[in-house]
């Protein structure tokens, strides 16, 4: 608390805050740190909370050196303000000390179903629950989070926090419903004809995209998303060791340069992998992981082949259980290898988009949205954002686009509701 209380203090509360303007979703972080300062924690939260419904996350996974902190003018002195461990101690806090309560509002406006409860679904609930709307999350997994829970390692975002924050949704007034299937279980026309005014499809992009290579469906390959899921259950306990596919003393290749390969590389090495390679076809200039992602992959000791690629994979007589042929600055040379996980990239699957009429989608599987009303799909009352839009970047970037539909759904239910009274009379 004094260390955080120290932090704030050297804040300059500037007029017109360049950190602000380095956040994707416009947080008030001025404001908040003022709070801290003065040791106001639960008027800290609520000023977060004005824009976030997910701070503990955000504080732990947002790219802070490129958005607030890599804005800070204190920065230009040589020393950033601590903007993300600052909001991560005070959504901690509020966590711990059970702090600031939730004022449950009336649900008049409206039904929403949201579909999917990783950060795009977590935001539209929590937004619309604090609107007045009446909102029922449907998420396919057992347990509640999506990508927040799956796609992320533990070390970098720990289960139990993903959970406290999908908790505080809940004490809005959200229900989540798991295990629940939009498409196969209940389809989107049924959702509507259980009374549902508008539909929020926040999906994501779980559908990896292949290794079009030679040997590109030998069985060392492996999907990183699909690599990091089964790392994270089995971290909690649901499936054995050996269920991961990943042999210990084992030497792995990883596809890719973005954060997720990041992730895959360093789980990997934590599961006893005896050597982990990233491949990437560009440069490190060009990697789209963040420099304190790649800095502390290399510190866990991840090498690096730049300009590389893999040309083909078969398999080898002795030794590994495969060959890689790799193309490294134009020279090819075989590497023996056990694993390959690729991280390249994936599109939204179909499950919702072929079980409905009328979402139409572009040729790369992303729903196609409008901007008016912004976020609605081709199918009336049906909105879609985040990852599954082709809004693909960060956690806060899918974040910012649910808001902002979140913004346009309230305006729809209330105008079609509006619609209904006249009929009426
Ligand atoms: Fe504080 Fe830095 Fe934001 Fe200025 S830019 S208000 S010093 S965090």
């Amino acid at each position: 608390m004094a260390e955080a209380i120290a932090e704030a203090k050297r804040c300059l509360n500037c007029k017109a805050p360049q950190c602000k303007k380095g956040c994707p979703i416009g947080n008030d972080i001025p404001d908040w740190i003022h709070e801290l300062s003065m040791g106001n924690i639960g008027n800290a939260m609520n000023i977060i909370n004005a824009k976030s419904n997910l701070p503990a996350v955000c504080g732990r996974v947002c790219a802070h050196e490129r958005q607030c902190e890599g804005h800070c003018v204190m920065g230009k002195l040589g020393d950033h303000i601590n903007i993300g461990r600052l909001e991560r101690f005070i959504a901690d806090f509020d966590t711990q000390m059970n702090l600031t309560r939730r004022p449950i509002s009336a649900k008049t406006r409206g039904k929403v179903a949201v579909i999917g409860s990783g950060p795009a679904g977590i935001t539209v609930a929590g937004e619309l629950a604090r609107k007045g709307f009446n909102v029922d999350i449907f998420e396919m997994e057992k347990r509640a989070g999506g990508v927040l829970t799956f796609g992320i390692p533990d070390y970098r975002l720990p289960g139990n926090v993903v959970d406290s924050e999908i908790e505080k949704i809940k004490q809005l007034g959200v229900k989540v419903l798991v295990g629940v299937t939009v498409g196969p279980d209940i389809t989107v026309d049924g959702l509507f004809d259980n009374g549902y005014d508008a539909i929020f499809m926040g999906t994501g992009a779980g559908k990896p995209k292949a290794l079009d290579i030679e040997g590109g469906d030998s069985k060392c390959i492996m999907q990183a998303i699909h690599f990091l899921r089964l790392a994270s259950m089995y971290n909690n306990k649901v499936i054995r060791r050996r269920d991961i596919g990943l042999k210990t003393n084992s030497r792995v290749f990883i596809v890719g340069c973005g954060n997720t390969a990041m992730d895959a590389a360093r789980t990997a090495l934590r599961l006893g992998a005896q050597e982990v390679t990233v491949v990437y076809h560009r440069g490190i200039e060009n990697m789209s992981a963040l420099r304190a992602e790649y800095d502390e992959a290399v510190a866990e000791g991840v090498k690096f082949l730049w300009y590389s690629s893999i040309k083909s994979i078969r398999h080898n007589p002795e030794g590994t259980d495969y060959l890689l042929a790799m193309e490294v600055e134009g020279v090819v040379t075989d590497m023996p290898a056990d694993k390959v996980i690729i991280a390249v990239g994936s599109r939204p699957a179909s499950r919702i988009v072929s079980t409905t009429d009328g979402i139409e989608t572009d040729e790369n599987g992303y729903v196609i949205t409008r901007e008016y009303p912004f976020g609605m799909t081709t199918r009336k009352g049906v909105f879609a954002g985040g990852d599954v839009s082709g809004n693909q970047a960060t956690v806060v970037h899918a974040m910012a686009n649910a808001r902002a539909v979140a913004e346009s759904i309230a305006s729809y239910v209330d105008a079609i509701n509006l619609l209904r009274t006249i009929d009426q009379q």
